[in-house]
């Protein structure tokens, strides 16, 4: 079969996202190729559909996600493929039905964990029928990146054992340094190597200083009524604390931690992603296994350890290519807390330890600079921004709160002149005391130990009253971020002081740009339900059909004991609310239904969409 036609008849897709073509035809074509694609990129479809098109034969893929397996399988499945999962929690049962397949040489697609790949002798057995091996989370194999696995780096070794088969290796994030450490470590051979723009351009991104986790934490969750959304918290104490109050305020809210029973983390997981469930708060724990298309927004309730970390969490909403948004609420002491977590074992060697602090620069900057959040994400990432070739309105992405205008940027002239102020405080308090501290003294606060050291006698005591406390504090972030002040520790306390560069911004050399968040209430209270932004001049959904639709996928996938989003993507039921289809041939054309899946709930839905209530299926 050609490849565009195997995307439609088993995927229902009538054109392939960017550099998916490329690399199903290195695969076809023999060659090696490293695949970096942002989440919701499409990287499965790049290593499935090979199985299907030309010749045909056996795809093997490594993946490290055994919660994720059985998923994939099903999805593949529903995708008409012949699929396979061999890991250490599968039952006897389907062990033996799949050894069965895979040895009557049905199979199409195999999953199996780096572990099952190393033992024993499948790769012989499988060797003659094998037209691809692919890795997933192919990061995983590099020491630089953010998850390292030590059983990735004996892959080489097995696959050396297959010499004629090409390998696929695929990750969402990888800066240049671990794409170069990938193609290393997996012995890849003068592979295509085919780099996305690393942008989701359906995310918002917002970072606001954090005054009041609880409350606005709540402010968004609150905002996306009836949607669902994940929301990271540091610790188990915030997130029994966050998960509380938000079911006290009436929502579908549970925690996950690695505290809490195996049995209640499973039902989280489960009922989250059966849509019974809005919102998980959790630890950073949550989220490997997790593969709802449809997660409309994530929050961080505190900082994450790194921009690598928070590309990946934030990356699970909005993989479905639907508007989502990712929030971040920035606190300094938070960078604090990941210092010390990394220390509290003994001091890092020096390496690590630096390493440590440029992850701790870059996310604060991320968070507090008045920047594009989009372009410091894409720089980071070794892209430019915007994408070369692609049109950006004035006003920047439109997309995050920086270019949206929530967060202003000061003139350069103020900027300068509301810097040297702060610097010129802590100058004036010799890197004695701390940044709330310095903050009381530009305020003008009358506290007693600012009396008894006499800086309510100093020039810029009470400068910035008028500014407010939270505006103050962020600028505090803010030069930090940009090296005109720094946080040192002495002794258990953590203090402020002014930098070379920040003293030469007092006289007036150098350049520094100031953001200020809009107070809470101003805030743009912008949607992202997927419904409201159809493309422009699209036909727009209708809003009941579409409610009605998702309660036929939902009673559909409870028959069928699989998650809702297996049965169609959310986009495939905005576009039926939208064209609404009243033949098989009209449903067909819809962008996400396939061969399989019309034959499957074709009639099901056709009868919701010639106007009948949902009734599930019937078998
Ligand atoms: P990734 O693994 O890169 O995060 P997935 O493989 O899960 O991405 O794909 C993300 C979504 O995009 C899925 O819903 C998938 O069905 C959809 N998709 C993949 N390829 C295409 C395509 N060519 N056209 C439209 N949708 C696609
Ligand atoms: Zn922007």
């Amino acid at each position: 079969m050609k490849t565009l036609e195997a995307l439609k008849s088993h995927w229902g897709y009538t054109s392939f996202r960017p550099l998916q073509q490329e690399a199903v035809e290195s695969a076809l074509g023999g060659k090696d190729s490293l695949v970096v694609l942002p989440t919701g990129g499409g990287k499965s479809l790049c290593y499935q559909l090979p199985a299907v098109a030309g010749k045909g034969g056996l795809v093997l893929v490594v993946s490290p996600l055994i919660a994720l397996m059985d998923d994939q399988v099903s999805a593949a499945r529903e995708a008409g493929l012949s699929a396979d999962a061999l890991h250490s929690n599968l039952a006897s049962g389907p062990k033996s039905e799949a050894y069965a397949r895979l040895s009557a040489g049905e199979t199409q697609l195999l999953y199996v964990s780096p572990e099952r790949l190393l033992v024993g002798d499948l790769l012989d057995d499988i060797g003659p029928r094998l037209i691809l091996a692919a890795v997933d989370e192919a990061h995983c194999v590099s020491h630089w990146g953010h998850e390292f696995r030590p059983e990735y780096r004996r892959l080489k070794e097995a696959l050396d054992r297959v010499p004629e088969a090409p390998r696929m290796a695929l990750t969402a994030t990888a800066t240049p340094e671990v794409q170069d450490d990938i193609c290393l470590q997996l012995g890849l051979r003068e592979p295509n190597r085919l780099i996305g723009h690393p942008d989701r351009p359906n995310l918002v991104y917002r970072a606001f200083p954090r005054r009041d986790q609880s409350g606005q934490v709540a402010e968004v969750v609150r905002r996306h009524e009836g949607e669902g959304g994940i929301v990271y918290a540091q610790t188990r104490k915030d997130v029994d604390r966050l998960a509380a109050g938000l079911r006290e305020a009436g929502i579908s809210a549970a925690a996950y931690h690695a505290g809490l029973d195996a049995d209640l983390r499973r039902k989280a997981q489960d009922d989250f992603v059966n849509e019974r469930l809005d919102v998980v708060v959790a630890t950073i724990a949550f989220g490997m296994g997790i593969d709802r298309s449809n997660v409309r927004y994530v929050v961080h309730a505190n900082t994450p350890r790194s921009l690598e970390h928070y590309q990946q969490e934030s990356g699970r909403a909005g993989r479905d290519g639907l508007p989502a948004e990712c929030v971040l609420f920035f606190s300094a002491s938070d960078l604090a807390t990941h210092r010390w977590l990394a220390q509290k074992d003994g001091n890092l060697a020096p390496e690590r330890q630096k390493s440590l602090e440029r992850q701790l620069r870059e996310i604060g900057r991320y968070a507090v600079a008045p920047i594009c959040r989009h372009r410091i994400l894409a720089e980071h990432f070794g892209a430019p921004y915007p994408a070369p070739g692609a049109v950006q309105e004035a006003g920047g992405c439109l997309c995050c709160d920086v270019c949206l205008e929530e967060t202003k940027s000061l003139g350069a002239d103020e900027a300068l002149v509301t810097a040297q102020k702060v610097l010129s405080a802590a100058w004036r308090t010799n890197g004695r005391f701390g940044a709330g501290y310095v903050v009381a003294v530009l305020l003008g606060k009358g506290d007693e130990r600012i009396q008894r050291n006499a800086h309510d006698a100093l020039q810029v005591f009470g400068i910035l009253k008028d500014a407010g406390e939270v505006a103050v504090r962020s600028w505090v972030d803010q030069l930090v971020v940009q090296g005109f002040l720094e946080v040192f520790e002495d002794g258990d306390y953590p203090l402020l002081r002014i930098t070379e560069a920040g003293k030469a911004l007092c006289k007036g050399e150098g350049s520094v740009r100031l953001g200020v968040p809009a107070p809470p209430t101003a805030r743009g209270k912008k949607k992202s339900k997927a419904l409201k932004k159809a493309p422009a001049g699209a036909a727009q959904p209708d809003e009941d059909l579409f409610e009605r639709l998702r309660r036929l996928r939902k009673m559909i996938a409870g028959q069928l004991g699989v998650p809702p989003y297996l049965v169609f993507h959310d986009t495939a039921l905005v576009e039926m609310a939208a064209q609404k289809p009243q033949t098989m041939e009209a449903l067909r054309a819809v962008k996400g239904v396939g061969d399989k899946k019309l034959e499957r709930y074709g009639r099901a839905f056709l009868t919701v969409l010639t106007g009948g209530e949902p009734s599930g299926l019937l078998i």
